[in-house]
C-alpha cells in the first residue's frame, strides 16, 4: 500500500465506520486530484463535483473523497452528481480541472467481488487493501483541461 495514503485511510475507516474498498477507491481518487493540482493545506479555493451512484456500496466513496479533499457536502464545496460510473472532477477557482475516474476495464475485472452481497467483515478489509495497493494507472483514469 502507499504509504502517503495509509494515514488518510485510517481517518477515513475511522469517520465512515468501517474499512471497504469503496472508501479507499474515494480516498485514492481525491489523493490524486488534490495532489495533481497542487492543492496546498491552505488553499481553500478546491471544489469537487463527485460523480456516482449515491447509494451504498458506491456512495462509501464519498466520505473518502471527503477526507482526502477537505472538500464535503457540509462545508459546500462538494457537489454530488448521479453517474454510473465512480469518478470525481477537481477545480480550482483559477480555473484548472482535472477529473479522475475509476478506469471502467479495472472496474469490470474488480466487479463481481466488489459487488456481491453477505461478504464477511474480514474478506471486505482484505478487498480494501486489495484496491489500496493496485497500481495508480491501472485502476484510475486522469483527464486534464
Ligand atoms: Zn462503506
Amino acid at each position: 500500500m502507499d504509504t502517503e495514503l495509509t494515514p488518510i485511510i485510517k481517518k477515513a475507516a475511522d469517520f465512515h465506520g468501517h474499512l471497504g474498498p469503496f472508501l479507499v477507491i474515494g480516498v485514492r481518487i481525491g489523493f490524486i486530484g488534490v495532489r495533481e493540482l497542487g492543492v496546498k493545506e491552505k488553499d481553500k479555493k478546491l471544489r469537487v463535483t463527485a460523480m456516482l451512484r449515491n447509494s451504498v456500496p458506491f456512495s462509501c466513496a464519498i466520505d473518502g473523497i471527503q477526507m482526502a479533499t477537505k472538500c464535503t457536502i457540509g462545508n459546500g464545496k462538494m457537489k454530488l452528481r448521479n453517474s454510473s460510473g465512480i469518478a470525481a472532477r477537481f477545480e480550482l477557482q483559477r480555473g484548472e480541472q482535472i477529473a479522475v475516474s475509476v478506469n471502467p476495464t479495472a472496474f469490470e475485472i474488480l466487479k463481481n467481488e466488489l459487488l456481491s452481497e453477505n461478504v464477511p467483515p474480514k474478506e471486505v478489509r482484505k478487498l480494501a487493501h486489495l484496491v489500496a495497493s493496485m497500481p495508480e494507472e491501472e485502476l484510475f483514469l486522469i483527464r486534464r483541461r
